[in-house]
């Protein structure tokens, strides 16, 4: 069938022309254009030449012929999408809201073509007899290059370039000269950017068989999959249960089905050590996507996923559309996490997009974790999701580790001023005489803490954002003071600017405060820092927790990045610095958060064949969320979250639409926000939908650009997918083009 005309999503996003658009195929392009495909296109009253994908075919024109416009032609370099991935596309917008061509790239994650490598062999051709006779002739000749080359031939056959060129030193002429004599070729191939680190055979120990518990699991999902069921799985285990094993044991029968298997794991968690285990039972068929790869890496990576030649990919929340056409199975480890929501509109959330994506390919989910989030629980005890569990430690050796709270009220009242209970103090020197290592942790998400002056209360605010600034101690002698929005910094000034008072101090608990106390009350121990200042540069963080896990240092600092990803044999004490600073955050997840960090945390200590004691320093005791983490009692912690959220109608429960504005013109934007919160309102009325707001988001301004928002709240998912509807119809209003508009669905972010 030969289309005729092309539906064209343009590359402008814009609510206004946030449709396909139709376009004549001419004929020299019949051949080469696809659906994905990237084309220029005249554009507009000025047929300025824009790009566009396409998105389908028809033979028919929709409107009349003479104002279609033609193709110009298809543009060079783009990597084409693949149909599945557009239908998944269409999916996101619909459910999440944003336009169509925000979609499409966002299931994009490489979108550009890169240089190939090549890879250059020189190999022999002459064998026996003739081998002899060229041998006997450059000796004849003298010809030391040519004899050189060729003896090394001998014994292997054939040698990279590199080697040819470097170590044995031969010329660009004497290679021509010998391929003119007919002794040697030389092949070129094209070759993939490695991203993983070889890993070798001999030594490394292997995997061990699983365990009962485990064995059950895989056999569970595997058959079902074998048989033509499938479904979403929700495997529950507890820290140390070995859920990669059952993932790694899962993907080999996968694989053994002829299909291909998406690992996601959270970015701050996806260590070499963790990617080792897979590629040691799968070898060249696994491989890596993401956000630390260079252009051309992730291009290679997605050639070689397209083309079959990998059938194992793991990574970050994008890696989830990686180009499988066998797609049989997707993993996503810790999913209660929120990295596996884009905090980029399209806000969509990774977990609900791999059920889509396994549903269009016949595949399953399963989802992995020591503290599900109390959404996936809810559907699995609903039944949508099939709940599976592990119970026990994996290690014959591993105990969980003894969890005590200290009531940071009661050492306060007996007189310890110091961040540090006497318990924690005491526990962490007798690590030090044993040589055990220690980790401290500060479960902070984002940044905390302001500077203020101590006599007259001035606090120092960031010019272009409402927020206070946060105190930098970096490598210079005169701290900072920065801000985490917008990175507006201020040298930290001697005196008070209101009172000239030189009483200024940074308040709030921070990882650097917590390391110098570390080195005022124990000098002698050897201490490490990680928290997301000191992790900037590429792979830092990599390489601090693998000094970590070699016994560099004997106590690690660092916010929740330190509890992720990392087995630590040797570490017998975790230490909680503050539970509850996550516990009060405006946020109706602040509850979960606070189990979820510090279960993990719990469950870093006692992982090797030590017993493991754990700390957790609280003024909050009593929280249902730092008992339960206390006794690793997952059902304990849900059941009084549910009551909770049943109570106030938050997810699962109901849902929540945050509709966030931004502009530069506060007036326009507060105007114009009004506006939408009247439509919503009088629509959402008749719909049992509460519509509140809007009013001004809790940091109303960043980067001078001001933000409002409104929330919509709905017992029904697809109630809250209508009212985003009509407020997307309604902001192609001519005037709203002036502010940004996005939408997030159960938010996972405060406004
Ligand atoms: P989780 O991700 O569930 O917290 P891991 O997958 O990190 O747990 O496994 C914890 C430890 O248990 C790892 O060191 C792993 O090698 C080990 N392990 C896993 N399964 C088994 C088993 N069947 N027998 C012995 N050790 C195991
Ligand atoms: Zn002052
Ligand atoms: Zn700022």
């Amino acid at each position: 069938m030969s289309a005729r005309y092309a539906d064209i999503i343009v590359d402008i996003s814009h609510e206004a022309i946030d449709r396909s658009f139709q376009y004549r195929v001419p004929e020299i392009l019949q051949g080469s254009i696809r659906i994905g495909s990237l084309v220029n296109i005249p554009f507009g009253n000025s047929n300025r030449m824009r790009t566009g994908y396409v998105v389908g075919f028809s033979s028919q024109p929709l409107f009349d012929v003479e104002r279609i416009k033609e193709i110009d032609s298809v543009q060079e370099g783009a990597v084409p999408i693949e149909g599945s991935l557009i239908a998944l596309a269409a999916f996101i917008r619909e459910r999440y809201g944003s336009t169509m061509i925000n979609a499409l790239k966002t299931v994009m994650p490489v979108k550009e073509q890169a240089a190939s490598l090549h890879n250059r062999q020189v190999r022999i051709l002459f064998e026996g007899k003739q081998l002899e006779d060229y041998l006997a002739l450059c000796h004849k000749k003298h010809a030391n290059a040519k004899l050189r080359l060729t003896e090394r031939l001998m014994k292997q056959n054939e040698l990279p370039m590199t080697v040819v060129s470097g170590e044995l030193n031969i010329s660009g002429t004497t290679l021509s000269a010998m391929q003119k004599d007919g002794a040697i070729a030389i092949l070129e191939q094209t070759v993939y950017r490695e991203v993983l680190k070889t890993v070798s055979e001999s030594g490394e120990e292997t995997d061990v068989a699983p365990n009962a518990e485990q064995q059950a699991v895989i056999d569970r999902v595997t058959n079902d999959l074998q048989a033509g069921t499938t479904g979403t799985y929700l495997l529950h285990g507890i820290t140390g249960s070995g859920k990669t094993l059952v993932y790694i044991e899962m993907i080999d029968r996968v694989l053994a089905m002829g299909k291909q298997a998406i690992v996601l794991i959270p970015e701050i968690a996806l260590t070499w050590q963790t990617v080792k285990r897979f590629q040691r039972r799968f070898g060249a068929q696994v491989t890596i996507l993401n956000s630390r790869l260079s252009k051309g890496e992730r291009y290679d990576q997605f050639q070689r996923a397209k083309k079959g030649e990998v059938s194992v990919v793991i990574g970050p929340r994008s890696a989830l559309f990686v180009p499988f056409e066998r797609l049989g199975l997707i993993v996503i480890d810790e999913e209660h996490e929120t990295s596996y929501k884009s905090e980029f509109p399209p806000k969509y959330h990774a977990r609900e997009v791999a059920i889509e994506r396994a549903r269009m390919a016949c595949a399953s989910v399963v989802l992995g974790s020591a503290t599900p989030s109390v959404e996936s629980f809810y559907k699995a005890q609903q039944g949508s999701y099939q709940l599976l569990t592990l119970t026990k430690r994996a290690m014959p050796e591993a105990f969980l580790p003894k969890v005590c709270v200290v009531d940071l009220r009661d050492e306060l009242k007996a007189g310890n001023k110091s961040i540090f209970s006497r318990q924690l103090k005491q526990l962490m020197s007798e690590r030090l005489l044993r040589r055990e290592q220690s980790m401290l942790f500060i479960n902070r998400r984002g940044f905390a803490g302001f500077v203020s002056c101590r006599s007259c209360g001035y606090v120092f605010r960031c010019a272009h954002c409402d927020v206070s600034l946060t105190e930098h101690f970096g490598d210079t002698a005169s701290p900072k003071l920065v801000c985490h929005y917008c990175g507006y910094t201020l040298r930290k000034p001697k005196l008070c600017p209101s009172c000239q008072s030189p009483f200024i101090a940074g308040f709030g608990l921070g990882t650097q405060k917590v390391e110098e106390q570390v080195r005022r009350f124990f000098p002698d121990a050897r201490v490490m820092r990680m928290d997301t200042d000191t992790m900037k540069r590429k792979d830092a963080h990599e390489r601090v927790l693998s000094e970590f896990a070699a016994g560099k240092a004997d106590i690690l600092v660092g916010t929740q990045m330190i509890v992720k990803g990392h087995d630590f044999p040797n570490v017998t004490l975790v230490g909680v610095m503050a539970a509850d600073l996550t516990l009060f955050e405006n946020d109706y997840r602040s509850a979960e958060h606070t189990f979820d960090l510090l279960t993990q945390a719990a469950g870093r200590a006692g992982r090797g064949s030590l017993p493991g004691d754990v700390v957790i320093q609280t003024y909050a005791p009593e929280h249902y969320s730092i008992t339960a983490a206390s006794r690793q009692d997952y059902h304990a912690f849900y059941e009084a979250e549910r009551a909770y959220r049943s109570l106030l109608s938050y997810p699962p429960f109901g849902h929540i639409l945050a509709v966030f504005g931004e502009g530069a013109d506060q007036r326009k934007l507060t105007r114009l926000t009004d506006m939408l919160g009247v439509r919503m309102k009088s629509w959402g009325e008749e719909q049992g939908i509460i519509v509140t707001g809007p009013c001004d988001a809790t940091i109303a301004r960043v980067n001078d650009r001001y933000r409002r928002v409104l929330y919509a709240k709905c017992k029904e998912y697809d109630g809250l997918i209508r009212i985003k509807k009509i407020a997307e119809e309604y902001l192609k209003t001519p005037g709203f083009e002036r502010i940004a508009v996005s939408f997030d669905m159960d938010p996972m972010q405060s406004y």
